[in-house]
């Protein structure tokens, strides 16, 4: 089978592959299709380190193919998902209390273990989520990184319905994050990007306010408009993003960092303390919480934008992510062969 693998030169190589023997947990998955997110050109370029030899991929959906003997969870001909979260220890004090993305010893589709971007992939059947009937594999497959991430970001902000959230970052992730706030959560929106073709899309998916940092001061505007914003989710890739967030909440107000910039963020120690700002970490989802965002896309609340691309053009795709060509989700389609 044909896979996209990160080589030692940062560059990602099409290669053929021989999938090993399935296990007795485990399921085989013809792939239909899988996003690119920008961990991908993360992991491709080593910023977490060396992951060369790695299938890419883990916005994957494919088709259940086969199954091994202890499978109860996935039948043949189901629809199921290839995340990030690839499989935890189930056991430990994070498996338990409902924090599995942070098991010390997870394992990562597209990262620690071979994930999506290929023909075919072996999953753990417990670890992957069932795509609801009426989601198409497309979008569901933005939904399996891009949105449970930031589904999870917005619940972690604990934005209550009519309060301000500010987006930073409206690219593969922001403009999920943007859906959800608006019309899952109920809150009223805030779209910061550079890119004002971002910003368009952002207006067109129910943005109250929208700002572009390069040309004013964002947390400013949003101080003035909003006597700042009840929270924010930090999507770009950026620091400036990073800081500017924590000037543009109010008192009381909850950063979520997403975005994984490899640098480090500024803090004025006494406008932390003065002002009692929280800042939080959040890393993709649950399962449970990957179940709820597949279902409000089902139920049509969130319409992530996705392209159809060849598995070819993946280091094509990447050099429009860096210049940040990119509207949405570029989506490697892997039935039209
Ligand atoms: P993307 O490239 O699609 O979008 C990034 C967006 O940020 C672009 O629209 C870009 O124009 C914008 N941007 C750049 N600089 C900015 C600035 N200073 N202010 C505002 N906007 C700015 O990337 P993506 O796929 O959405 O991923 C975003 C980040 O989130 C990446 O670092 C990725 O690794 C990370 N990520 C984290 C998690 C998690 O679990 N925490 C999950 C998935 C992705
Ligand atoms: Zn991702
Ligand atoms: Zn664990």
């Amino acid at each position: 089978m044909k896979a996209a693998v990160v080589s030692k030169d940062k560059v990602v190589k099409i290669e053929e592959k021989e999938l090993r023997a399935l296990r007795p947990n485990e399921a085989l998955l013809e792939m239909e299709c899988c996003g690119v997110c920008h961990t991908d050109l993360h992991v491709k370029d080593g910023d977490f380190g060396d992951a060369s030899g790695i299938v890419l991929g883990h916005e994957g959906i494919g088709k259940v193919v086969a199954i091994g003997d202890d499978v109860t969870s996935l039948a043949i001909g189901d629809r199921a998902s290839v995340a990030w979260l690839y499989e935890s220890c189930g056991s430990c004090e994070y498996c338990v209390n409902g924090n599995e993305s942070l098991c010390r010893s997870v394992r990562n589709a597209g990262y620690s273990v071979d994930g999506g971007m290929a023909e075919e992939c072996i999953v753990v059947a417990d670890y992957a989520v069932k795509v609801p009937e009426d989601l198409g594999s497309a979008e569901a497959s933005s939904i399996t990184c891009a949105g449970v991430t930031t589904y999870k970001a917005v619940k972690v902000s604990d934005i209550k319905p009519g309060q301000w959230i500010a987006i930073y970052g409206l690219g593969g992730l922001g403009n999920l994050a943007l859906q959800y706030a608006k019309n899952v959560f109920n809150a009223k929106v805030i779209g910061i990007d550079i890119n004002d073709k971002q910003l368009d899309f952002a207006k067109d998916h129910g943005a109250d306010l929208v700002i572009n940092p390069a040309k004013e001061d964002a947390a400013k505007v949003i101080q003035e408009v909003t006597g700042g914003a009840h929270a924010a989710v930090v999507t770009a890739v950026s620091k400036a993003a990073f800081n500017s967030a924590v000037d543009a909440v109010r008192a009381g107000g909850t950063i979520v960092a997403v975005g994984l910039p490899p640098e480090s963020m500024d803090l004025n120690i006494p406008r932390l303390v003065l002002d009692g700002i929280k800042i939080v970490g959040s890393l993709v989802g649950t399962r449970t919480d990957l179940a709820e965002a597949f279902q409000f896309a089902a139920e049509g609340k969130v319409v992530p934008k996705v392209v159809m691309r060849q598995l070819e053009e993946i280091n094509d795709i990447f050099d429009e992510m860096l210049s940040g060509q990119i509207k949405g989700r570029m989506v490697i389609d892997f039935q039209e062969k």
